[in-house]
């Protein structure tokens, strides 16, 4: 199969041919073609899998023919992060290296006036993170009745950050004829629900997850002492001594760590840069570009900033902290061993961690050897906290307000106050890292001090207070006021 039998048009083809692309990957074989006869497209597809083509390409195609009006977007793109928003940005210049396309990006934590003026040239494809969309749309700067297709990508990405409640009002605000590309690397009962409500009879279109990538990547797990010093230290002689080192990421689960690691290697003499949600767009952009082009060799990220991102070539992925998700891991070990490169993961275990490394093998349906002598043993994470006792593949409760784990654990987000309520649009934090959306809540059992404004939204509901995964493991009926009779 060749890009010439799908259908896509001559321009289209020579500027894949120019990228260097010899034929198309199963998700570009198998959805383009029903893209460009306009069905709507379920795809279940992570990146690498060459799913941003699989869009960008007959998009291109369909858009040689119309033209934009003002204000008026003939196609839009949401996705979740600014970072992967931006990097469809650039997939339309590459692919797009023929056409005459106005391509606008509207992202939180940017100037609106910009934003503005390229809206008003009119647009023939807006990629956007969902809050600054809608930011525009109450503003009265933009209207999606035009939208003639609707792609929503990396859809449990949406859900995690808790991004549906906007997308489910994007949904009403686009035409109902228009086609809908919807993709997802995975199909969790809420991302089938979406996909329900925004595809009509679409086509399915699956390719399966980089896990079988992982052919090509040695994997590996070193113990280390559980103390965050102790970890460095792990890390530093990992560094120092690792085989065919070019560069890497280093994963941590929360934000403060991310920073902390950071600093701590950049004293150490080591060349690296962070990537985490407190950072403004112009650090985190910066940050990017000198990982990109090989300025800085260390990449230290949380996996909500560093999901999805396209740094091909990346020699060594080191989990700082085991992920408290199975399928993190799988993403996180995905950025290296691309494209047929060979790559090394190593994932540094202390004794609380061994649960959840096994909780990670039985997901991969294999072991991840050891490097040198084993982590002591799960009685001894036991003994160590309480945190031992999960069951393998359970989350770990999390006392870090400043986590960056996904906002769908915390609760859906707050719904936002009216316009004339809101802080100054320009000043609203970056939308990725806005608190989640929150449901009508009960009244408070019992008088609490009020929240600090960056801290987490209060628990959810009662009934799901057992199974939080934010720490809440308080049964129901603890819960309950009592009554003291004399
Ligand atoms: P994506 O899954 O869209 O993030 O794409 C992952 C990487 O694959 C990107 O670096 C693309 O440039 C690259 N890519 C996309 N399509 C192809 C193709 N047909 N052949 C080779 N590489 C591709």
């Amino acid at each position: 199969m060749s890009f010439s039998n799908l259908g896509l048009s001559d321009k289209v083809v020579s500027a894949v041919e120019a990228a260097g692309y010899k034929t198309p990957t199963p998700i570009q074989e198998q959805a383009i073609p029903h893209v460009l006869a306009r069905r709507d497209v379920l795809g279940i597809a992570q990146t690498g899998t060459g799913k941003t083509a699989a869009f960008v390409l007959p998009m291109l195609t369909m858009l040689e023919k119309g033209r934009a009006r003002a204000r008026m977007p003939r196609t839009l793109i949401l996705e979740p992060t600014r970072e992967l928003a931006a990097q469809v940005v650039e997939a339309f210049e590459k692919y797009g290296a023929n056409h005459k396309l106005n391509v606008a990006l509207i992202i939180g934590g940017v100037s609106f006036g910009d934003q503005d003026v390229k809206l008003t040239r009119g647009v023939d494809v807006l990629i956007a993170t969902p809050g600054r969309l809608l930011d525009h749309s109450e503003r009265g700067r933009l209207l999606l009745s035009g939208v003639e297709l609707l792609i929503i990508d990396e859809a449990d990405r949406m859900l995690d950050m808790g991004f549906i409640p906007d997308i489910e009002r994007i949904g009403k605000l686009v035409p109902f004829t228009r086609q809908t590309l919807f993709f997802t690397a995975t199909m969790p009962s809420e991302i089938q629900r979406i996909a329900d409500n925004f595809l009509h009879n679409p086509v399915r279109v699956e390719v399966s997850k980089p896990a079988t990538a992982a052919t090509t990547i040695t994997q590996g797990q070193v113990a280390t002492g559980r103390d965050a010093a102790e970890k460095r230290e792990t890390l530093r002689r990992l560094l120092r001594s690792a085989d065919n080192f070019k560069n890497a990421i280093i994963f941590c689960n929360r934000k403060r760590e991310v920073a902390l690691l950071h600093k701590s290697l950049v004293s150490h003499g080591f060349n690296a840069v962070a990537l985490h949600g407190d950072l403004d767009q112009s650090a985190r952009t910066a940050a990017l570009e000198a990982f990109r082009k090989g300025d800085a060799k260390l990449l230290i990220a949380s996996d909500v900033a560093a999901r999805g991102l396209d740094i091909p070539a990346v020699s060594h992925v080191f989990n700082f902290d085991v992920p408290h998700h199975p399928d993190d891991y799988v993403h996180r070990i995905g950025r290296t061993g691309r494209a047929g490169l060979t790559g090394t993961a190593i994932t540094l275990v202390a004794p609380i961690d061994v649960k959840s490394v096994g909780a990670i093998e039985k997901l991969m349906g294999m072991p991840i050897p050891w490097m040198g002598e084993p982590a002591a043993t799960e009685g001894a994470a036991t003994e160590e906290s309480p945190r031992g006792e999960r069951k393998p593949g359970e989350r770990p409760p999390r006392k870090d307000q400043h986590a960056e784990r996904a906002p769908r654990e915390r609760g859906p987000r707050r719904e936002r106050s009216p316009r004339n309520e809101r802080p100054p649009q320009a000043d609203r934090p970056p939308q990725s890292e806005r608190p989640p959306q929150q449901p009508r809540q009960e009244p408070p059992r019992a008088a609490k001090p009020a929240p600090r404004p960056d801290a987490r939204p209060p628990a959810r509901p009662r009934q799901e207070a057992m199974d939080d995964a934010d720490g809440s493991h308080l049964p129901a009926f603890l819960l309950r006021p009592v009554t003291i009779k004399a």
